[in-house]
């Protein structure tokens, strides 16, 4: 249930988003260009002729084909800036004003949201971890030595992060073959489901970012589909970790949901041992109690819970420039996959299958290890929200094309 109840604006049953989301989309209509709006209900709110109409400092940057240069503002800019949409889809007296600039989203193409400047994916759920150690390297300990003192990451490919609905063609690549090398199409083709958070405010070279000073940097988030060849991966990865098994393709979904508006699914992390480093050590709680669903062509098969990961995006951050490593604005850096410790709640169909050993039942009565030319693959996600309402983060969906 989402909260419809406090706006002029009729919010139908079942609309991808309540009144407490506002997240942020670049979406174009038929014959017009690329712009920045923000969804709510059905609807997307055209920002830049009400920005305009408004006189709303910097609000230039909602005529912009990309999130970027309203990402740049920074937080006052963004907190300012929600406190106005909240005011405008509320208030009566702004009906008038508001509602000449509602688009359908039904009659909206959504693009990619924001131009990834830098991409960064995190391993840092233990439960999966701990899976995938089990699976790949059966006679060593199933969590790497540095992974309880750091959140373990590689820097991905920011050219190949694209939006939902994208077509994702299989990747060919060498893998094992028996005793030999074989190259050809990858035959296990999997998906990450991942949660991804977008920097928005820059920080400097040479200055780490601090634990605390995450939610001065970094705007909101999307959900992330880390697609992964795991043939392709299993034969490369040592010692240097994913390359080719990995940058072929990853989704995000085409809203942006700011920080701001996931204040209600803050909690604790789990306890750390041994005790992070200083730099590691929490300020503040930024767990998140994101519950993301898994659909696979149609079947909902998993509903990875993101509130136990081990290490929160603020930890991540803080390890990301603690070298003096300077973040960009749009750049992009995800979590690494989500799972629970139980079967159905697993982020990966290598964990779901446990390497296709163990194959996966759809409702059509289809068996699946990993993907197939032609399967579908959705990514769903909803947070505790206010008045005890959840809310919803959207969807990130993809489709396998034949190599
Ligand atoms: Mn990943």
């Amino acid at each position: 249930m989402t909260d419809r109840t406090k706006s002029w604006l009729e919010i139908p049953e079942g609309a991808p988003f309540g009144l407490h989301t506002l997240p942020y989309g670049v979406f174009s209509t038929e014959g017009e260009d690329p712009r920045v709006g923000a969804a709510v209900g059905d609807c997307v709110i055209d920002l830049a002729p009400l920005a305009a109409v408004e006189g709303l400092e910097g609000g230039h940057v909602f005529n912009q084909p990309s999130l970027n240069p309203f990402l740049a503002l920074g937080r006052p800019a963004w907190e300012a800036v929600r406190g106005w949409l909240l005011e405008l889809v509320t208030a009566e007296s702004r009906r008038d004003l508001v509602e000449p600039h509602l688009v359908p989203l039904e009659a909206t193409r959504l693009h990619m949201p924001f131009d990834v400047a830098d991409y960064v994916d995190f391993y840092s759920c233990q439960a999966h971890a701990e899976n995938v150690g089990k699976i790949f390297r059966p006679d060593s300990p199933s969590l790497p030595t540095a992974w309880r003192h750091l959140p373990i990451g590689y820097h991905g490919r920011s050219a190949t992060v694209v939006p939902s609905g994208s077509e994702i063609v299989r990747p060919s690549g060498l893998r094992r073959a028996g005793d030999g090398v074989a190259f050809g199409p990858s035959t296990r083709l999997d998906i990450e489901a991942e949660v991804g958070f977008v920097v928005g405010a820059p920080s400097e070279l040479g200055r780490p970012v601090k634990v605390g000073e995450f939610a001065d940097h970094v705007f909101g988030v999307v959900l992330v589909n880390d697609w992964s060849a795991r043939d392709i991966q299993a034969f490369e990865y040592v010692p240097l970790g994913p390359f080719l098994g990995k940058s072929f393709a990853t989704s995000v979904s085409p809203w942006v949901v700011p920080l701001s508006a996931l204040e209600h699914a803050r909690v604790e992390p789990p306890a750390r041992d041994p005790e992070p480093a200083g730099y590691l050590v929490d300020t503040e709680p930024w767990g998140l109690d994101i519950r993301l669903e898994v659909e696979w062509n149609g079947t909902v098969v998993s509903r990875p819970p993101f509130a136990d990961m081990y290490w929160t995006p603020a930890q991540q951050l803080a390890h990301l420039t603690v070298n003096g490593a300077a973040v960009r604005t749009g750049e992009l850096y995800a979590s690494g996959t989500v799972s629970g410790t139980v079967k159905d709640e697993c982020g990966s169909f290598l964990e779901l299958t446990w390497n296709g050993d163990d194959p996966v039942i759809l409702t059509d009565g289809s068996r699946r290890r990993f993907l197939e030319d032609g399967d579908a693959v959705t990514i769903r996600a909803t947070a505790p929200g206010p008045e005890g309402l959840p809310i919803s983060l959207g969807a990130v969906t993809g489709t396998i094309r034949p190599a």
